[in-house]
C-alpha cells in the first residue's frame, strides 16, 4: 500500500470516528487517534489501523480544552502536518428545552463548536503552508432539519455546517478543501438506547445505518476523486432529510 500521509480523526476511539479511522488506514494513511478517555478502545481501534500496515498514534484530549488540545499537538505538528482532518468528536444530551439547563447547552455546543475550533485552528496553518489538505466534519441531519429534544445539538451541528462553508471559501486558494458529513441514525454507543422502532418511520430506508456507510463518504471526500469538491455537505441518511 502506497503510503499517503496522516489523518488526524478526533472522536475515534469508537463509532463513526474507529470506523473512519480504519478505512483510512486501508487507503494508505497513518493515523492520529484522538479520543477523551477511553484508553482501552483506542488501543483497540489502533490495532485494527495497523493490521491494514498503517501506524497509529494515540492522542487522548478534550477537544473542547483549548489547552490540552495545543499541549498535545504542538510538539507533533512541529515536526508533521496531517493532510486530513475529520472533526467527529461529539455528544448529544438530548432533553426539551423547556427542561435544558446550562450545562446540557453549553457542553454539547462546546465539543462540536469549540472542538472544531481549537484542532481546525492548530492544524490549518500547516495545509495552508503546504497547501494541501482535507477536512471533513460530522455534522447531523439534526443540523439540517432541526430534531425536537435536541435544540442544544442541532444548534451545534448547524453551526458547524455554517462554519464548514466559511472556512472552505477562506482556505480554497490554498488547495484545502473543506466539507461535511451528515449523518442520520446511525447504530453506535450513541444511538443504542434509542426507541429505535419509534424513529423507523422517519428513515425511508427502514433502518439504521452502519459506521461502515458514513466512513465511506469521508473516505470518498478525502480520495483524489474528491478534487473538485469543497464546502458541500454530503448527507448519510438513508433519506431520512432531502
Ligand atoms: P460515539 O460512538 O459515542 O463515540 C464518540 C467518540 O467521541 C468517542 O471516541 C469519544 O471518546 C469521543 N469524544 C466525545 N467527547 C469528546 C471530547 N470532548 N474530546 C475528544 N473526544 C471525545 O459517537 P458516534 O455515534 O460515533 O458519533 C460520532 C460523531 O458523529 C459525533 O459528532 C456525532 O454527533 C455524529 N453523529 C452521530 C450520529 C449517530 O446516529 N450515531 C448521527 C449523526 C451524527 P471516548 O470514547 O474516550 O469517550
Amino acid at each position: 500500500m502506497e503510503k499517503r500521509g496522516i489523518a488526524l480523526v478526533t472522536g475515534a476511539s469508537k463509532g463513526i470516528g474507529a470506523a473512519v479511522a480504519s478505512a483510512l488506514a486501508k487507503d494508505g494513511y497513518d493515523i492520529w487517534l484522538n479520543y477523551r478517555n477511553d484508553h482501552q478502545s483506542a488501543e483497540k481501534v489502533c490495532k485494527d489501523v495497523e493490521s491494514f500496515g498503517g501506524k497509529c498514534l494515540p492522542v487522548s484530549f478534550d477537544v473542547s480544552d483549548s489547552d490540552a488540545v495545543s499541549d498535545t499537538l504542538e510538539p507533533l505538528l512541529k515536526e508533521n502536518t496531517p493532510y486530513i482532518l475529520v472533526n467527529n468528536a461529539g455528544f448529544a444530551k438530548d432533553t426539551l428545552m423547556a427542561l435544558m439547563g446550562d450545562q446540557e447547552w453549553s457542553s454539547v455546543l462546546s465539543v462540536t463548536l469549540d472542538g472544531f475550533f481549537h484542532v481546525t485552528k492548530m492544524v490549518l496553518s500547516g495545509m495552508m503552508r503546504k497547501r494541501k489538505g482535507r477536512i471533513v466534519n460530522i455534522a447531523s441531519t439534526s443540523g439540517q432539519s432541526g430534531m425536537p429534544g435536541q435544540v442544544n445539538y442541532s444548534a451545534a451541528k448547524a453551526g458547524l455546517i455554517g462554519a464548514t462553508k466559511a472556512l472552505a471559501l477562506e482556505v480554497a486558494k490554498r488547495n484545502v478543501l473543506v466539507n461535511a458529513v451528515a449523518p442520520g441514525f446511525i447504530e453506535t454507543e450513541m444511538t443504542k438506547d434509542l426507541p429505535t422502532e419509534q424513529f423507523m418511520s422517519m428513515i425511508p430506508f427502514g433502518r439504521f445505518g452502519t459506521t461502515r456507510e458514513v466512513a465511506g463518504a469521508v473516505r470518498f471526500l478525502c480520495s483524489d476523486r474528491a478534487s473538485y469538491i469543497t464546502g458541500q455537505i454530503i448527507a448519510v441518511n438513508g433519506g431520512t432529510y432531502m
